[in-house]
């Protein structure tokens, strides 16, 4: 078996609670975590890539997909299903890199099942006025669409507890601030730094 020398970070949020422009603000500031692209049966948004935002994929190919055991979670959220890929986790982590997955709170908890390891942060909007206002000032999604990701915040939002880590997100820049602190001090933790820094370990120890 492969060592795994990465840790894995997995995110969650209601939508509109700036999940999204959290992670990306993150990863400029993070180069070292890559974002695992997930596999979804949703439909592009105006703007996103196949590859880049997700493996856009049919619903036939994607319960394919599942009883191949392809996917390290998958879970329908909002009507549609998602599911991260296994291999590209695991190939990621192998290679040392810290990888984080923007997924629901289902997924989250089967990650938390099969890598019990990984740190978990969930991301709560200022207040659900403000959670509303963010979603339909996204402008993509259908009236409907907004209602049942409205709808289905109480959900997700009832289960932030399950996580390691809660942030608010009210100011953009501490929000942020928090989300790399939390990075930075998982990195730092004696059981990764023991094995990362073992000639330093062993010279200091010599003798
Ligand atoms: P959206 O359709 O807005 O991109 O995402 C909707 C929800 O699905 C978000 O809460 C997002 O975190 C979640 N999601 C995205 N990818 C995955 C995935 O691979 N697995 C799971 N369980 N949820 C995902």
């Amino acid at each position: 078996m492969q060592a795994e020398a990465g840790t894995l970070f997995v995110v969650a949020a209601p939508s509109g609670a700036g999940k999204s422009t959290l992670v990306n603000a993150l990863l400029e500031r993070e180069p070292a975590i890559s974002l695992s692209v997930s596999h979804t049966t949703r439909l592009p948004r105006p703007g996103e890539q196949y590859g880049r935002h997700y493996y856009f994929v049919e619903r036939a190919e994607f319960e394919r997909e599942v009883a191949d055991g392809i996917f390290l979670e998958h879970a329908e959220v909002h009507g549609n299903l998602y599911g991260t890929s296994r291999r590209t986790v695991q190939e990621l982590l192998g290679q040392g890199r810290d990888v984080l997955l923007e997924i629901d709170w289902q997924g989250a908890r089967q990650i938390r099942a099969a890598k019990p390891d990984c740190v978990s942060v969930f991301i709560l909007p200022p207040s659900r006025a403000e959670l509303e206002r963010r979603l339909r000032g996204r402008g993509s999604d259908a009236p409907e669409v907004i209602e049942r990701r409205l709808h289905n915040s109480r959900e997700e939002i009832a289960h932030a507890h399950e996580f390691d880590y809660i942030i608010v997100n009210d100011r953009f820049e501490d929000a942020l601030a928090d989300l790399q602190a939390i990075v930075r001090a998982v990195r730092q933790r004696s059981a990764l730094q023991w094995r990362r820094h073992e000639t330093l370990i062993a010279e200091l120890l010599a003798p």
